[in-house]
């Protein structure tokens, strides 16, 4: 069999990998949309051409997904295929290669197999390694796919990818998924909550596949990356210790393909969450701080227990959240199952209460370890007891829309309400309004970071990562730093697209920044409706949770609606509305 016929017979095969990022929004207010990436598709019956083979091509082909779903901002496309800067050396891919902007390392061997190699994280997962072939393909790069773990352990589906050597490690050019190719680009940045795309299907089969989820698939929108996907995504992170981001990278998808899944404890006796939150603690007890929040209903597997004399007083530790287990009070759920047999801890077994770490370090100790930031000195409620909300806005300031531009009808609506918020800037455009960013500041909301141009900060070198975040926390200043009254500085830093990688969450704390994203998502800028936007948020909302909506980005009649409908309805029910710095 020659290598085209053993590539066609590849592409046949189910093959699923890719990154799906999170995102809040899919068009920046100041930079304008890019046409979006080449999306090219092999189909199984087209030619192959016979010197090679072309997963990729540069031509264009059928888009799969709408073109609202792969546009994106205006920089340089850093994961676009592109020319070897070198020639190939030697014409033999064999050895090891990192690859660019992923944790993973790829080993070619000379015998024709493939090895690719995740390592140990310190949120807990294990290293991991998985096995295939390779094959040449074309003058450069490779075609790899992956089906068994490194012990013999079939993948659901293989994994198909193909690379391409650059300068010092080499990049993923594309995907294979079915009999349909991807470009990284449009896989790498631009999938998120609200979108749409085939791969999204894909995971959602591969979340009903893990038990202790008890995820179902939607039968209507299962290409659609909504809340429960992005929760999901995040309670498996968590219990199979990867970092627990909401964003499906190549790691995620790696383990959603390598069952059995971590080995949850199999004591049949559940906890079942009956308030509408609970915050689930690192400890038995209310001085330990809250590390996960679960909702009505949630249910979770009970794996040990501290029993008080009433119900206050016993707590249950419950399974799993990555490597940290999280406790319980008896009181805000109910069991079901054997309780009696499930093991008492013993003094020596309880874990030690840690100090929280301060949410402004300017050393950057907090930042996301799950679907939503630790910033564990954010209150849940007033000192009278009134249950806050963080409203947040993206992609602003905006000037554009009646009454002086969508912020400051926001900003009108906000002072009658005494409300304070946070706005995640766009750098660019706070360069093209600064006054505007005075305005909010001086209206004692937060100013917060979300990247000069609306980049997704997953892939990006450190210098990248470093222009785009201190480029905008310096327009920031510049604009308004003189009336920054909270804190002289820009704290905070939330991703478009919610869209981070280990490398750049490192970035962000060594920059001193909290990466914060959100709890609630009305997806807004969908622009889906006034009262679908408000009735999201008040059917979701809890006391601490972050809100996220947009001022800018586009047309934003509907969140200013919206915001009007939402402050009303809350306040009625005794909310405060405190900006991201606690006030
Ligand atoms: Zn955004």
């Amino acid at each position: 069999m020659n290598h085209t016929a053993l590539f066609r017979s590849l592409l046949i095969t189910i093959v699923v990998a890719i990154m799906l990022s999170a995102c809040d929004s899919p068009t920046p207010t100041a930079a304008p949309a890019q046409p979006a990436p080449a999306v090219t598709r092999a189909a199984t019956s087209a030619a192959t051409p016979a010197t090679g083979i072309s997963l990729v091509t540069a031509t264009a082909a059928p888009a799969l997904i709408p073109t609202r779903a792969v546009t994106r901002s205006g920089v340089a496309q850093p994961e676009a295929p592109q020319p070897a800067t070198t020639p190939p050396t030697a014409a033999s891919p064999i050895g090891q290669h990192p690859l660019k902007g992923i944790d993973l390392k790829l080993n070619l061997n000379a015998d024709g197999t493939a090895t690719l190699d995740a390592p140990a994280l310190e949120t807990g997962s294990a290293a991991r390694s998985w096995r295939g072939l390779w094959l040449p393909e074309t003058d450069q790069g490779v075609v790899v796919r992956l089906n068994t773990t490194v012990d013999g352990v079939n993948l659901l589906a293989p994994v198909g990818f193909q690379v391409s050597p650059i300068t010092e490690t080499w990049q993923v050019a594309g995907y294979i998924v079915g009999s349909a190719s991807y470009s990284a680009p449009e896989v790498q940045s631009t999938f998120g909550s609200g979108q749409r795309h085939p791969l999204i299907a894909a995971l959602n089969n591969l979340l009903t596949q893990v038990p202790y989820l008890n995820y179902t698939n939607p039968l209507q929108d299962s290409d659609l990356y909504s809340d429960d996907v992005r929760r999901a995504v995040v309670r498996f992170q968590e219990t199979e210790g990867l970092n627990p981001t909401g964003v499906a990278d190549q790691r995620t998808w790696l383990e959603l393909l390598s069952p059995p899944y971590a080995n949850v404890p199999t004591t049949n006796a559940h906890f079942i969450v009956t308030e509408n939150v609970v915050n689930l603690r690192s400890g038995p007890g209310t001085d330990y701080p809250a590390i996960q929040r679960a909702q009505k209903d949630d249910t979770l597997d009970i794996s040990s227990k501290i029993s008080g004399s009433t119900p206050e007083t016993t707590w249950y530790q419950l399974c799993c959240f990555g490597q940290d287990k999280v406790w319980a009070r008896s009181d805000t759920g109910r069991t079901e199952g054997p309780i009696e047999t499930v093991a008492e801890l013993s003094s020596d077994q309880i874990p030690a209460k840690p100090t929280p770490a301060p949410v402004t370090a300017s050393g950057g100790t907090s930042y996301a370890r799950r679907g939503q930031p630790l910033l564990e000195n954010l209150p849940n409620n007033t000192p009278e007891g009134n249950p806050i909300v963080y409203l947040t806005f993206d992609d602003g300031p905006n000037a554009a829309g009646p009454a002086g531009g969508y912020t400051e009808e926001m900003l009108a609506l906000l002072k009658q309400y005494n409300a304070h918020a946070t706005f995640f800037n766009v750098g660019k455009s706070v360069s093209a309004w600064p006054q505007l960013v005075r305005d909010v500041a001086q209206s004692g909301h937060y100013v917060a970071n979300h990247t000069w141009d609306h980049s997704a900060l997953a892939g990006l070198t450190k210098e990248e990562f470093v222009a785009e975040a201190e480029h905008t926390r310096q327009a920031i200043l510049q604009a308004a730093g003189d009336l920054f009254s909270l804190d002289k500085d820009v704290r905070y830093l939330r991703p478009p697209y919610g869209s981070t990688d280990a490398d750049t969450r490192q970035y962000a704390a060594e920059l001193g920044y909290a990466v914060v994203l959100w709890d609630i998502d009305p997806q807004d800028w969908r622009q889906p409706g006034t009262e679908e936007i408000a009735n999201h948020v008040l059917s979701h909302v809890f006391p601490g949770s972050i809100v996220l909506m947009h001022d800018g980005g586009g047309d934003r009649t509907q969140s200013v609606a919206a915001l009007e409908i939402i402050l009303r309805e809350l306040s009625a029910k005794g909310y405060k509305f405190y900006n991201i710095f606690g006030n």
